[in-house]
């Protein structure tokens, strides 16, 4: 299904009750909007959603929502429509004007960010108060979701409890590969970007003087799937005993930073190793890491870590 055959279907859900209209028609304006105005999908779903609220005299509070109720977990895809009741763990300081209020919600299940649009004109979230927040839209970056408070967002404070959960994930094997991107990195020295230089080269900002920093991109095998892993410059001086310092010292004496990852291999390869953290797309942020004396108990990880 396209995606506006599936946002035709939302709205004329929205609808069903109270105006005559088919699927078809919702996606044809739809469509007139996307493909001949150029108009954003959200946009033009806003849009649509106000002309049939017009038609049908009717307020934005008073659409029915369907059965979208979805919990933190339930989050993996973009552009998918829900209602969350959740607590707001934290708030953050907006960095544009566009957004009114920024931060994490969380439920039992786990947590995810937020972001109310300015121009939303929605009420104040308060840090820890749970709402039953209606119609929010979920989004993604870079593997990272997220959701949406939007013009059509309703909110409404519920006295609950929630415990929020945690959603760190643990995996556990072999470390049987460290991938390019690990050892001793240059970082862009512009505080919101901090991308991994490439040639000295930041895909944002062009030539710059790039900062070192240390980090392991693993890939750790239990024998049944390989889960994917980054240990930050903490992680990795804890993992393989080589801080920043003595990795500059070692680039330096070589005149080449790949002695770092060469050196790190070789301590960490086909070792056990046990790591928790959150996700970030395919990848395990480590947090936690424990060096496992055995494998655990399956042998396949063994062989393969040993044919290395
Ligand atoms: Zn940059």
């Amino acid at each position: 299904m396209t995606d506006l055959r599936q946002h035709a279907i939302e709205v004329h859900e929205q609808f069903s009750d109270e105006l005559d209209v088919g699927v078809d028609e919702v996606e044809e304006r739809l469509e007139t909007l996307v493909s001949d105005y150029r108009v954003p999908i959200e946009e033009a779903r806003r849009s649509v959603i106000s002309t049939y609220l017009d038609e049908a005299d009717m307020e934005r509070e008073q659409l029915s929502d369907g059965d979208q109720a979805a919990e933190v977990a339930d989050i993996d895809e973009p552009e998918e429509w829900l209602d969350l009741t959740a607590k707001v763990v934290e708030l953050w300081e907006p960095r544009a004007d566009s957004i009114a209020q920024v931060g994490l919600l969380g439920d039992e299940t786990g947590t995810v960010k937020f972001t109310k649009w300015a121009k939303s004109d929605l009420s104040e979230l308060d840090e820890g108060a749970v709402y039953r927040l209606g119609n929010l839209v979920t989004d993604e970056y870079e593997g990272r979701f997220s959701v949406k408070l939007n013009s059509t967002t309703t909110i409404e404070e519920v006295d609950e409890e929630i415990e929020v959960g945690d959603d760190a994930t643990e995996v556990e094997g072999a470390m049987v590969d460290i991938q390019s991107g690990s050892g001793l990195i240059k970082r862009c020295p512009d505080e919101d970007c901090t991308r991994v230089l490439q040639n000295g080269r930041c895909s944002e900002h062009g030539e710059v003087d790039g900062e070192f920093d240390l980090r392991i991109k693993g890939v750790l095998d239990d024998g049944g799937e390989v889960h994917e892993v980054i240990f930050d410059q903490e992680a990795t001086e804890a993992l393989t005993g080589i801080g920043l310092e003595e990795a500059q010292e070692m680039a330096k004496d070589a005149l080449d930073t790949e002695v770092v990852v060469e050196e790190m291999r070789e301590t960490v390869l086909g070792r056990y190793y046990r790591v928790s953290g959150p996700t970030l797309g395919r990848y395990v942020l480590a947090n936690e890491t424990e060096t496992l004396e055995e494998a655990p108990d399956a042998e396949g990880v063994l062989i393969k870590a040993r044919s290395l």
